[in-house]
């Protein structure tokens, strides 16, 4: 950099008494806007600016853009038109209003979170949710943490350290994200006890494995596979007797878990919590906010004297939920009590229940003013797509739905894609045969939707 140029560059200071200054101060607060003066001076001495150019609009300019960038909050609204309905991704599922409320007030004001406010003394936090979860399950006794990994790590720490957790080889499932039931196995200090083969294992397999050293027998529900073909595996209800018979626990991972049945809502079929603890397992878990349609959380369901042993064991205080989640929980929770209201509340249930013809005449409303904004970049039409309910619920299920696909003019649907990320409220699609697909089962906002795409 010549002299000439460098003596161009106005000085922090100068730049500091601007009205421009000034203002980014006002929003941003003098120590950030300071440090964003000075990065966009630096980044001008090491590249000069033409001799046209006033440096010392150009660093403040510089400046502004770089602190909008950090103002803007890191975890922020996006459209998820992925098709998946409760993607771990996109932050799973929606909660609805009353939830939204409920972690307002717990937030802003103190609450008996831990406190009988008619006796005065010390309460149990779990106790605001315990009643619902065991009024939907028809189990005796429940429990919370913070997520179902947590619920069966907790389990199995406390039933089954030391000793051995039997499971059939076509239950050891990984779930995306480092969970694998072998390795919660050996971190919660139990010794798995293989049995059966990956497509078939009998109640003869769970009989023969069990000894002196075995703390309990395991199910784990198989979220995001199926066996096909030559396959044999044994309901909880026949091995329940034979837990029952040797003094055992059965324990149930349920995985996604749903506390209704969903065929009313048009929906397959998927294991509820109640028919499990009807089987016979002595101890279920499952998701909050997978089909539950709640907050992150993990529900321990069962037998009183089970429970009490995982309540006392000294994970279950660091694996506790915070007063907001349990006031969520408790919201979404009191919603289940009415079938009716689910439906129309509960975002996870609407946007499952969503009926085709409703998606299809929403791409409809949508294209002309889509295409119009995309015209310079790709075709827009309507199209057909199948909808997945995410999360390991009924993994080869497709829910029929609809959506708008968008074949690029030129330069390929993963430009386009980016093209739909860059807007001020991302749109998350899918890529599929060289288009980008918008599934809009997910979309109920269509005028925010529609009003970031006007120039
Ligand atoms: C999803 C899942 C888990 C993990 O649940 P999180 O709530 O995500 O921790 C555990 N087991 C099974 C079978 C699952 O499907």
């Amino acid at each position: 950099m010549t002299a000439d140029a460098r003596a161009r560059l106005p000085s922090i200071d100068r730049l500091l008494g601007s009205p421009e200054a000034e203002a980014l101060i006002a929003s941003h607060g003098r120590p950030l806007t300071l440090e964003a003066l000075r990065v966009a001076l630096d980044g001008l001495r090491a590249k000069p600016p033409k001799d046209s150019a006033d440096p010392a609009a150009l660093a403040l300019g510089d400046a502004a853009a770089r602190l909008a960038r950090l103002a803007r909050p890191s975890q922020r609204r996006v459209f998820t038109l992925t098709g998946t309905v409760l993607h771990t991704n996109l932050g799973r599922a929606l909660l609805p209003e009353e939830a939204i409320e409920a972690v307002a007030a717990a937030m802003r004001e103190p609450s008996n979170l831990e406190y009988e406010v008619s006796s005065g003394r010390r309460g149990e936090r779990d106790s605001h949710i315990v009643s619902w979860l065991t009024r939907f399950s028809g189990a005796e006794a429940a429990t919370v943490v913070n997520n179902n990994a947590a619920a069966v790590l907790l389990v199995l720490n406390t039933l089954a350290k030391g000793k051995e957790a039997v499971v059939s080889r076509g239950e050891l499932v990984e779930i995306g994200g480092a969970f694998r039931i072998p390795d919660v196995m050996a971190r919660a200090g139990a010794k798995l006890v293989e049995i059966g083969t990956t497509n078939r294992t009998h109640l003869r397999d769970y009989e023969q494995a069990i000894g002196d050293r075995t703390a309990l027998l395991m199910k784990v529900h198989t979220s995001n596979y199926r066996i096909d073909g030559f396959t044999a595996s044994v309901a909880a209800r026949d091995i329940a007797p034979v837990a029952k018979a040797r003094g055992l626990p059965l324990v149930e991972d349920l995985g996604s878990g749903t506390l209704v049945d969903l065929k009313p809502y048009g929906l397959p079929h998927e294991p509820t919590v109640a028919e499990s603890v009807a089987a016979g397992a002595d101890l279920v878990t499952f998701s909050g906010d997978k089909l539950l349609g709640g907050p992150q959380a993990g529900m321990i369901v069962g037998r009183a004297d089970l429970i009490a042993r995982i309540n006392r064991n000294p994970l279950k205080r660091a694996l506790r939920l915070d007063k907001m989640r349990l006031a969520a929980l408790e919201a979404v929770l009191r919603l289940y009590a009415d079938p009716e209201k689910l439906r129309r509340r509960l975002p996870t249930i609407r946007h499952l229940a969503r009926p085709k013809a409703e998606i299809e005449a929403l791409a409809v409303r949508l294209l002309p003013a889509v295409a119009a904004a995309f015209a310079a970049h790709a075709t827009v039409t309507l199209a057909e797509c199948a909808s997945q309910i995410g999360s390991g619920a009924m993994p080869v299920e497709d829910l029929p739905s609809a959506g708008l696909k968008f074949s690029p003019s030129s330069g390929g649907a993963d430009r386009l894609a980016k093209r739909l990320r860059d807007l001020p409220i991302p749109v998350i699609g899918r890529i599929a045969e060289d288009a980008v697909i918008l599934d809009l089962r997910c979309l109920e906002d269509e005028a925010a939707f529609l009003a970031q795409l006007r120039p």
